[in-house]
């Protein structure tokens, strides 16, 4: 084994290769991944709202359409009266934020602000921008609520919801105190925090497949946070498989990634399979597993027969993947 300790500037010509050069790349190296993407899917920031599990959520208190009621309702709504807007808003203004690191300052867009940014701008900005209520009549009181925080689908099986437009730079504790007073949120499990921060990754399902390799490039793998996954140990997950797959392609050897119903193979299934046209950064949560045949498990039951379900498909996939 050679080691070789510079900065690469280019994609390596030999294959296998791994590019795990992580959320900062550096910009030569940037520029010839820009060269194999397009621009337009090499992205240098990621802001993400969060996300909470579905079984959380007071059904008694949101209701289920779409703006004007066009299209399938996917979107939960929470509504707020005057008097709740006010008081998020309040407790929004007042939440701590993430002290930012010095390589990290501030290049917001103006269609990607943080939500206390936002509120920042004008008691009602909120109410007039991603919290406006317009073509949404709650069934409950058969009126226009005065706010409303929109909840997206975030996986097929439906076990986790997005807070639409709250990317957001508050602490995570905050985050917790804050949005649990979006009424139908107040006993929310947080399967994602939100986050904003300066990130390079490409947008993996339009060019990566379940093995990580590059789409039409065999051989050329992407590896870590640069995929989109993030964490260390989601890093450190998604460079083990480009691993295990780079070595299997030497030797000549088929490799099947692990199945969805692992912790790794949900990853894997996120980073290549995701719409491309939202796809975001994500730590692993269990929302991105497949969900068990038992729809009824609920909490921590649930939490323990996924985990369960997960080690023995982990190690059944290692048993046939040495055999
Ligand atoms: C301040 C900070 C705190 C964090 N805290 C946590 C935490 O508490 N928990 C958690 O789970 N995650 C945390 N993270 C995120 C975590 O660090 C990343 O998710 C993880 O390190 C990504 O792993 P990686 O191997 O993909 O990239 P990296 O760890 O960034 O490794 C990539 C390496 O490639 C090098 N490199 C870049 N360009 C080139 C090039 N052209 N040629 C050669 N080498 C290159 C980089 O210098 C770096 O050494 C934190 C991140 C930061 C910045």
């Amino acid at each position: 084994v050679e080691t070789v300790c510079r900065e690469a500037t280019d994609i390596p010509e030999h294959k296998p290769a791994i590019i795990a050069t992580g959320p900062l790349t550096t910009e030569q190296l940037a520029e010839a991944i820009r060269g194999l993407t397009g621009s337009e899917h090499l992205y240098y920031y990621d802001a993400t709202s969060p996300i909470v599990s579905a079984d959380s959520i007071d059904y008694d208190k949101v209701f289920f359409a779409s703006r004007y009621g066009k299209g399938a309702p996917d979107f939960l709504n929470c509504p707020m009266s005057e008097e709740e807007y006010f008081r998020f808003v309040d407790a929004l203004l007042a939440a701590p934020r993430v002290v930012l690191r010095e390589f990290e300052e501030p290049r917001f867009f103006e269609g990607c602000l943080p939500i206390e940014e936002m509120a920042a701008r004008g008691p009602l900005t909120l109410a007039h921008g991603p919290l406006k209520p317009v073509g949404l009549v709650d069934p409950r009181s058969g009126r226009r609520p005065f706010a409303v925080v929109q909840l997206r689908r975030e996986d097929v099986g439906g076990q986790a919801y997005e807070l639409v437009g709250f990317q957001t730079r508050l602490v995570w504790s905050a985050q917790r105190e804050v949005f649990r007073l979006i009424p139908g949120l107040e006993n929310a499990e947080f399967l994602r925090f939100g986050a904003m921060h300066r990130n390079t990754y490409i947008c993996s399902p339009r060019f990566l497949d379940r093995t990580q390799q590059f789409r039409g490039r065999p051989g050329l793998f992407f590896a870590g946070q640069i995929t989109g996954v993030e964490g260390y140990i989601e890093s450190a997950a998604s460079g083990l498989l480009a691993g295990v797959a780079a070595a299997h392609l030497i030797r000549g050897a088929g490799y099947v990634p692990p199945p969805p119903t692992t912790a790794h193979g949900a990853l894997m299934r996120y980073i290549a399979e995701s719409d491309p046209s939202r796809f975001q950064p994500s730590n692993i949560h269990f929302g991105l597993l497949d969900p068990p045949g038992d729809r009824r498990l609920r909490g921590r039951a649930r939490k323990e027969h996924l985990a369960r379900r997960a080690l023995d498909a982990i190690r059944r996939w290692r048993d046939e993947l040495a055999a």
